[in-house]
């Protein structure tokens, strides 16, 4: 069986290790636009569109270390290197994503510097479980001359942290200073001695703030959420959400105006899918809802596509181990998926379980504590065994808690890793 896997991030690395690895004897292509895999963790200086005149890929910036120390970080039976920190650079991740694909010999399934342009399924009447897939692919230098494959079977691992999401900013167009997307955020020199507000309190609004305020002025960071209640540098100020801008001010919804010159939007990224076509029917809403899918994961109308990776708030790369392992056993046949009806169903359900919670339709693929259960949910459907263990959730949560308690501080826990256990060690 001819299986295509567009990107070679972690999640497309994983995708090859375990098709090449299974018995059933998949044939495993891999396409990945840039010259090397690790996907969002190859830093780059360059911001906009690079020397071929195609949009960026990579949302690193030049200092940031990890915000999940390594120990649970890393793909269940591939840690890190054992002498490095707990949380690390990303210099450090890309390092082990490349160690990744050399210790499992995946560099010669990956066609690089090829741009996945199109994926159209090859129907059969009446018989979608019997289709196959087109894919036309192109050399990313030379976009004129495309090449069409067929495959049995579609893993898409493109990634979901490349197309900023800027949300509609009265007085935005007014506004002279500086605007720009935490894609596109890489060192806080460029802020030197400015008055900087952040809009959107989440990991990387955090992250950033701490980051630009060794340079900046003044940080100001915005966000309509319950302010953060731990210790921030003391040029950062937390502030409510932005009512409208003025030409060289912003005004924050408790009517407080200050000057700034620069303007950053943390506000997170949109799914895209550019190469499905339409036909297929995956369909990103206003929300940032992408159905029809089973479990996040499988296209319930064509159950040999799958979207790996689009949750969020997770520990992503065990994850994306046990996604992919529900897929090598939907693929092998040795599970049954339910129908397509049951499928749906169980999404709309997954949707109305999570409005019952009280969480906002922008929330639909969100984890965070419920990651657990779906990683579960997952390991039975495809009968295999757990390769997550507990200790991973128990540090999750006790990083969260020391997170939310001290910002500035919390990368400086150790954490260590004794065979499956792993136990916080010091400070
Ligand atoms: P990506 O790494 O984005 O890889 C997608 C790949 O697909 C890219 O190489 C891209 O070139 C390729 N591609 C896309 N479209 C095409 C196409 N049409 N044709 C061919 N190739 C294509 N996770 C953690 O575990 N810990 C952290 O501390 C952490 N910090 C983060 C900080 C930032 C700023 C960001 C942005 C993310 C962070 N993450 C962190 C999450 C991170 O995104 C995941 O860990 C993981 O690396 C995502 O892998 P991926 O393979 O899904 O996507």
């Amino acid at each position: 069986m001819r299986v295509a896997v567009i990107g070679s991030g972690a999640a497309g690395l994983c995708a090859l290790r375990l098709l090449k690895e299974h018995p059933r004897g998949f044939h495993p292509v891999g396409f990945e636009l840039s010259a090397e895999v690790g996907g969002t963790w190859n830093y780059t200086d360059k911001t906009g569109t690079d020397e071929r005149g195609l949009p960026v890929q990579s949302s690193m910036y030049k200092n940031l270390r990890t915000n999940l120390p390594k120990e649970i970080m890393a793909f269940p039976d591939f840690p890190f290197d054992s002498s490095l920190p707990s949380f690390i650079h990303h210099t450090d991740v890309a390092e082990y994503l490349r160690r990744y694909a050399q210790h499992f010999d995946l560099y010669k399934f990956i066609k690089f510097k090829t741009l996945v342009e199109h994926v159209s399924p090859v129907c059969q009447p009446n018989n979608t479980s019997a289709i196959k897939w087109n894919v036309t692919y192109s050399a990313a230098d030379n976009r004129n001359e495309q090449t069409t494959e067929e495959f049995e079977s579609v893993i898409v691992c493109n990634g979901h942290y490349s197309t900023p999401l800027i949300p509609d900013t009265p007085g935005l167009d007014v506004f002279e200073g500086e605007v720009l997307h935490s894609h596109n955020y890489r060192t806080p020199s460029a802020f030197r001695g400015r008055r900087v507000v952040l809009l959107g309190a989440g990991a990387s609004g955090q992250d950033i703030s701490i980051d630009v305020s060794s340079e900046a002025k003044e940080v100001f960071l915005s966000s309509r959420k319950a302010p953060l209640q731990c210790q921030l540098p003391e040029n950062v100020h937390l502030v409510p959400g932005i009512k409208h801008l003025k030409e060289k001010s912003v005004v924050f919804e408790n009517d407080q105006e200050t000057t700034i010159d620069s303007l950053l939007f943390c506000t997170g990224y949109k799914y895209t899918f550019p190469f499905l076509d339409p036909k297929i029917g995956v369909k990103v809403d206003e929300d940032q809802r992408i159905t029809p899918l089973y479990k996040h994961l499988v296209h319930s109308k064509f159950p040999s596509l799958f979207l790996i990776g689009l949750c969020k708030t997770i520990c992503p790369f065990p994850q994306f181990h046990v996604q992919i392992s529900t897929v090598m056993s939907i693929l092998s046949g040795k599970v049954q998926l339910p129908s397509r009806q049951e499928m749906e169903k169980d999404e709309a359900d997954d949707l109305a379980a999570r409005m019952a919670r009280g969480l906002p339709r922008r929330h639909a693929h969100e984890m965070g504590p419920h990651q657990w259960e779906y990683n579960a949910q997952l390991v039975q459907l495809g009968g295999f065994q757990d390769p997550i263990p507990v200790s991973v959730k128990n540090i999750y949560d006790y990083v969260h808690r020391t997170r939310v308690k001290n910002l500035i501080g919390y990368k400086k826990e150790k954490y260590t890793r004794v065979g499956n256990d792993i136990s916080h060690v010091a400070s």
